[in-house]
């Protein structure tokens, strides 16, 4: 399937996910290097209070990845050795292991086929008298039903987690994505809407689980322990808990300052990208992305296709090689959970039990839609498509 003329030159390999970095995080990062204090300190907390003002937030606590930022939410939350927590086959893994670091019991519930987003009706089945908590993931930035979830867990005493790992700028019904639960998590990996290089962000509903978070993120050390070296005197801290190191460092937030500043900006380009895959990909035999749900807002953090075999012609696995042939980076989100050994092995589950996700996770591909591609990049991605499907 490789094409005689590449579409774009060999040494212009079109990267998947590939952030856009500007001058003033440049710049940010090597004032901090030259301020001598690279750790956890100010600019975490200018990052925090940026990052809670843009979402009108109270209380936000920042960490070195959305996975901790999960692990945290998941002991701020009570999640305890034999309690379940129902979550959906298609997300990250990191979303599960999550569940598994805290002690939890996974409970899978399979997706809407269409938004690809946890099923509530499925949620309501999963139920038990174990069930502890839900965590639903807006997956690729499509907020998830949070009314028909928030019923299920209100019905239930149950927590509510949301991974917003794709859905920094999503919305739903008036509300904002991590804010519609008791705690919403978020990922500034080098993939995501803003990167900070690997960092994560809890925003919490309660100052006492933001607080708890604080200090199992920082070795269990009681509050303010980063001033320990600063200018105020030595002061002693105490360890109240067996905590994680899982704090975000001025490096990192020093990226992402700058980046949460362009967060609309980038919004605004992903979407004008989006709206022209829509449009000139539309007759062609693939399944194109779901429109947003009316009075939602997406965070349009990836753009998927379905490809098989059968109304496309060309297998998925042949298309994400092909595509990678015309010099266009592709990805896959995701194979569904149970598609992996070690849950297969682990937690005896099989893909066929959840056969939305099943078929989604086999038929998927991720083009890129990073705000960094310009006009040009985004003609080469229709260009490589029209070619591998012809
Ligand atoms: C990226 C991602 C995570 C993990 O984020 P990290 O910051 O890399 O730990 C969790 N859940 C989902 C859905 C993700 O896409």
């Amino acid at each position: 399937m490789t094409a005689k003329h590449p579409v774009r030159p060999k040494d212009r390999f079109l990267v998947f996910g590939m952030p856009p970095i500007e001058d003033e995080e440049i710049a940010e990062v090597v004032a901090t290097l030259k301020s001598g204090w690279i750790g956890s300190g100010p600019r975490v907390s200018r990052f925090e209070s940026e990052f809670k003002r843009y979402k009108g937030a109270e209380h936000a606590v920042a960490l070195n990845s959305c996975t901790a930022a999960l692990h945290l939410s998941m002991l701020a939350a009570g999640v305890k050795p034999g309690d379940e927590v129902i979550t959906t086959p298609m997300t990250f893994c990191a979303t599960v292991n999550a569940i598994l670091h805290a002690g939890g019991m996974p409970i899978l519930a399979d997706i809407d086929p269409v938004t690809m987003n946890i099923d509530p009706e499925e949620v309501r089945r999963k139920v038990t008298p174990r069930t502890r908590a839900i965590v639903p993931v807006h997956f690729a930035g499509r907020p998830c039903a949070m009314d028909e979830l928030m019923a299920i867990a209100r019905e239930h005493g149950l927590k509510v987690i949301e991974d917003c790992a794709h859905a920094i700028e999503a919305e739903y019904h008036g509300q904002k994505a991590g804010m519609i639960g008791d705690l919403g998590c978020f990922s500034f990996y080098v993939t995501k809407n803003v990167v900070t290089g690997e960092g994560g962000m809890v925003l919490a509903r309660s100052e006492k689980d933001a607080a708890r978070i604080k200090i199992l993120g920082l070795h269990g050390m009681s509050k303010d322990a980063w001033k320990r070296f600063g200018d105020e005197g030595y002061r002693h801290y105490q360890v109240v808990e067996c905590g994680y190191k899982y704090n975000m460092m001025d490096l990192q937030a020093a990226i992402g300052i700058h980046q949460l500043a362009r967060v609309e900006k980038y919004w605004e380009r992903r979407s004008q990208i989006w709206r022209r895959y829509t449009e000139e990909l539309a007759r062609l035999p693939v399944v194109l992305p779901a429109a947003a749900e009316p009075d939602t807002r997406h965070g349009y953090h990836l753009f998927t296709l379905r490809v098989d075999e059968k109304n496309s012609g060309i297998s998925r696995d042949r298309f994400l090689d092909a595509m990678t042939a015309q010099n266009i980076g592709v990805g896959v989100h995701y194979l569904s959970i149970p598609e992996h050994p070690y849950y297969q092995g682990a937690l005896g589950w099989k893909p066929e039990q959840f056969p939305n996700a099943m078929t989604v996770g086999r038929s998927t591909v991720s083009i890129p839609i990073s705000a960094r591609l310009d006009d040009a990049d985004v003609g080469d991605v229709i260009e490589a498509i029209k070619r591998v499907l012809s």
